[in-house]
């Protein structure tokens, strides 16, 4: 992170240098609170569309920011202008040029017994060894339509309470998305980080995400 982040951050409506959902950071996307308009080479969001009603500092009022990073970094990260794109780029590195306050951490689920029982009213795809927020492979994330409650040793989500959601529908999977694009603006920590492979590689793995909930 530059000063110039950390000055737009605390004045609150100064000049943004960055791209809230990205961190790509060679445009100015907000001036004095207003979007201008700039669509980000990396992630092709236009700044006032994807993350106009953002209200840094909560949950709430990142969910919806959170879930279009989700969405885009679920579907490869792909740059809008690909002769943008560094030869070396770092899809992590660039993400920490979002200040903290835009990347609000995921609230303790308060209504885990809602959760559990909303699920019969979400889908799933049988039995599913890969985590829908991450990709990782080979854990039972969910057996016969039911979810074995198992903690991604990569995300640290828990199938049937943080990865509900139905394959089609924006605002059924807007939870999963959300997650996702918190984990990875936060560096995509490993829940149980014995369990990282030395040569790991936070794309190759989100591309295993089965294509229903990207
Ligand atoms: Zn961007
Ligand atoms: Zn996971």
């Amino acid at each position: 992170m530059t000063e110039k982040h950390i000055a737009a951050d605390a004045q609150g409506d100064d000049a943004e240098d960055f791209c809230r959902m990205c961190g790509f950071d060679e445009y100015r996307f907000w001036e004095a609170g207003w979007p201008t308009s700039m669509i980000c080479a990396c992630c092709g969001n236009e700044s006032g569309i994807a993350d106009m009603g953002a209200k840094s500092g909560s949950w709430a009022g990142l969910e919806g920011l959170h879930a279009f990073r989700g969405e885009w970094v679920g579907s490869g990260a792909r740059w809008w202008n690909p002769r943008m794109k560094p030869r070396d780029w770092d899809l992590l590195e660039q993400l920490q040029n979002i200040p903290p306050v835009w990347r609000t951490p995921v609230p303790p689920p308060a209504d885990l017994a809602r959760r559990v029982a909303e699920r019969p009213s979400y889908g799933s795809l049988g039995t599913e060894t890969e985590c829908r927020i991450c990709g990782l492979s080979g854990q039972v994330f969910w057996r016969d339509g039911t979810p074995t409650e198992t903690v991604c040793l990569s995300c640290g989500s828990v199938s049937g309470i943080d990865d509900l959601g139905t394959p089609g529908v924006w605002a059924a999977l807007r939870g999963i998305r959300a997650r996702r694009g918190y984990w990875v603006a936060v560096g995509a920590p490993w829940a149980v980080p014995a369990a990282r492979p030395a040569e790991w590689d936070v794309l190759a793995q989100l591309a295993r995400i089965p294509d229903d909930w990207r």
